[in-house]
C-alpha cells in the first residue's frame, strides 16, 4: 500500500498543466494509494489568472473532480487550497461551506498584499527585511491554524523558500504553533515542493517537524505538484525526514458522507511509500 498525496494542483490554477484525469492515472501510476486534488480556492483579494482559478471555473473543477470521485470511488478525494488572510478568511469560510470538499489545505501565501512565495516578488525581502517577514508569516500561520477552516495546513515554512534565513529564534513560536495544531486536531503536510526551490529543503524542516512530534502533532504528505509527472515527487525523502522526526504513523483521509469533511486516520509508514517493489513494514 503506497501513500498518499493530498496536495496536487492542475492547468485551472494558471501556473500548472495536467487535468484532474491525467493526475488519477500518474499517481496510479506511481504506486499512490489515494489521490487528493487541491487545486487553489480563487484568490479573493486580487484578480490573477495565474495565481488561481477565477470564481466562474469553481464549480467547473468541482463537477470534475467529482466525476472522477465517481469512477475512482475511495482512490480520488476533492481537497482544495485556500488562501489565509484575515481580510477574505470570512468569504473563504463561506465558499468552504457551500461547496462539497472533502477536506482544505490552508496557506498562508501573502503577508498583507505582499505575495512572498512569488517568484515575480522576491526581492522584496531584502526591502522589507528578512525578520520583519518571518514575524508577519508566523502570525498569519497562527491566525490560520486558529480560525478553524482548514483539515490540513499547507507548507508550514514556506517563507524560506528562495533561501532567505532568519535571526531571530523561533523554537518558542513554533512550539506554541505545534501545541494550537495539536490543540485544533488540524494535519501538517510534509510537502517535497520545498526540495525543488532555492532552499532545497522539505517544507517543514526536520528542526521544525521533530518540534510538531513532540507537540503531537498528525502528520501527511503533499507534492504540491503543478504538473502530473510530479505526483507523489520525492515521498521517499519524506518518510525518511518523518521517520528521523520521531513519526511511527501518518494520517490517511478517509470519506465520510457527501459533504462532510475527511475523517483521519493513523496509518503505520512504511519504508517504501510506493506499492511497487517490497515494502517492508517497519515496526513502531
Ligand atoms: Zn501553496
Ligand atoms: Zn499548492
Amino acid at each position: 500500500m503506497g501513500l498518499p498525496d493530498y496536495h496536487t494542483h492542475t492547468g485551472r490554477c494558471g501556473h500548472g498543466e495536467g487535468s484532474a484525469t491525467e493526475y488519477v492515472v500518474a499517481a496510479q501510476q506511481a504506486g499512490l494509494s489515494a489521490l487528493g486534488v487541491s487545486d487553489h480556492l480563487p484568490v479573493l483579494h486580487t484578480q490573477d489568472p495565474d495565481l488561481s482559478m477565477g470564481l466562474d471555473q469553481l464549480q467547473g473543477y468541482i463537477d470534475e473532480v467529482l466525476e472522477l470521485k465517481r469512477r475512482y470511488p475511495g482512490y480520488v478525494l476533492l481537497g482544495i487550497e485556500a488562501d489565509y488572510r484575515p481580510d477574505t478568511i470570512e468569504q473563504v469560510k463561506g465558499l468552504l461551506a457551500a461547496h462539497p470538499f472533502d477536506y482544505v489545505i490552508g496557506s498562508v501565501h501573502f503577508i498583507g498584499d505582499w505575495g512572498f512565495d512569488d517568484p515575480r516578488e522576491a526581492d522584496h525581502f531584502e526591502s522589507r527585511g528578512v525578520d520583519d517577514a518571518y514575524r508577519s508569516y508566523y502570525e498569519a500561520v497562527r491566525e490560520a491554524v486558529a480560525c478553524g477552516a482548514f483539515t490540513i495546513l499547507g507548507h508550514l515554512d514556506l517563507v524560506k523558500k528562495f533561501g532567505y534565513r532568519t535571526s531571530l529564534h523561533l523554537d518558542e513560536t513554533i512550539d506554541k504553533l505545534g501545541r494550537e495544531i495539536a490543540h485544533q486536531g488540524m494535519i501538517v503536510e510534509v510537502n517535497t515542493a520545498g526540495l525543488h526551490k532555492p532552499v532545497g529543503e522539505l517544507y517543514p524542516s526536520a528542526e521544525i517537524l521533530a518540534r510538531l512530534r513532540r507537540c503531537g502533532v498528525s502528520i501527511t504528505f503533499g507534492s504540491d505538484a503543478h504538473a502530473p509527472a510530479h505526483v507523489g515527487r520525492d515521498f521517499e525523502r519524506a518518510v525518511e525526514a518523518a521517520r528521523s522526526a520521531g513519526y511511527t504513523h501518518y494520517a490517511r483521509l478517509d470519506q465520510q458522507s457527501p459533504g462532510q469533511r475527511v475523517r483521519p486516520r493513523a496509518v503505520p509508514l512504511r519504508t517504501d511509500p510506493r506499492r511497487k517493489g517490497p515494502a517492508a513494514c517497519m515496526s513502531a
